[in-house]
């Protein structure tokens, strides 16, 4: 699938490059507070290495980490070999780690043999370098903050990741917790409707309006936008 990165220029002083990964368009997140310089990559999806490598080089950029917002394949599919191309750790939370060396545990028996088929029948391995995250954390990254919260209920193990521009807006990386519209579905095993709910008022609802959204799939959006527009969101007190 043949994709163009779309810079986020209203966030100045961060680069962010995002590219729709595989056919389930899973978006990979290029971030760096500048270029020349080092970076970090968000859910290397399928088919992520070449567009990943091509922003790099336009940017001169090199990455010092992946971050994963969860265990699901289309997120993860590539993240051993960017780890193993550029010597940098995976991070992930331990709640999703079994999803890399058994990813049809994450979805419907359906679809699970499905996934195989696209696959190939593995093993799957974890990537060489694993770096376990939680909630409450702060990476330094890059020359950047990350904070990392822990949001269960698309999956047991699914976070967000926030890292603040230099003009103060916050950006977060959200992977399949909220989109432009709608929230990450809740019925492939490891969902919690509840636990969903509760990550949704704590890590989306409680934030200002002016906080970016990057999802794990389709547009950029705002928390500003989701409160007033999203109908998932309506019965969830913030
Ligand atoms: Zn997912
Ligand atoms: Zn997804």
């Amino acid at each position: 699938m043949t994709a163009h990165p779309t810079e986020d220029r209203t966030t100045l002083a961060v680069l962010i490059a995002a590219l729709p990964t595989g056919p389930l368009a899973a978006n990979c997140y290029v971030l760096a507070p500048a270029p020349d310089g080092d970076c970090v990559i968000v859910d290397p999806g399928q088919e992520a290495v070449e567009q990943v490598d091509k922003v790099l080089s336009e940017h001169g950029l090199r990455p010092v980490a992946v971050l994963l917002t969860h265990g699901h394949f289309d997120h993860v599919w590539s993240a051993g070999e960017v780890c193993a191309r550029h010597g940098v750790p995976v991070h992930l939370h331990p709640e999703d780690r079994g999803l890399l060396t058994e990813p049809g545990r994450g979805v419907d028996p359906g679809f699970a043999a499905q996934l195989s088929a696209l696959l190939g029948p593995g093993p799957y391995t974890e990537p060489d370098d694993l770096v376990e995250v939680s909630g409450g954390d702060v990476l330094t990254l890059a020359g950047m903050d990350l904070t990392v919260e822990h949001t269960p209920g698309h999956t047991p193990g699914s976070v967000v990741y926030t890292v603040t521009t230099k003009d103060g807006v916050p950006v977060m990386f959200a992977g399949d917790l909220v989109f432009a519209g709608s929230i990450g579905r809740t019925d492939f095993p490891g969902g919690d409707h509840e636990a969903m709910s509760r990550s949704l008022a704590d890590a989306v609802l409680s934030r200002p309006d002016q906080t970016r959204i990057l999802p794990g799939h389709g547009p950029a959006t705002t928390v500003g936008r989701e409160r007033a527009t999203n109908p998932y969101l309506r019965d969830i007190a913030g």
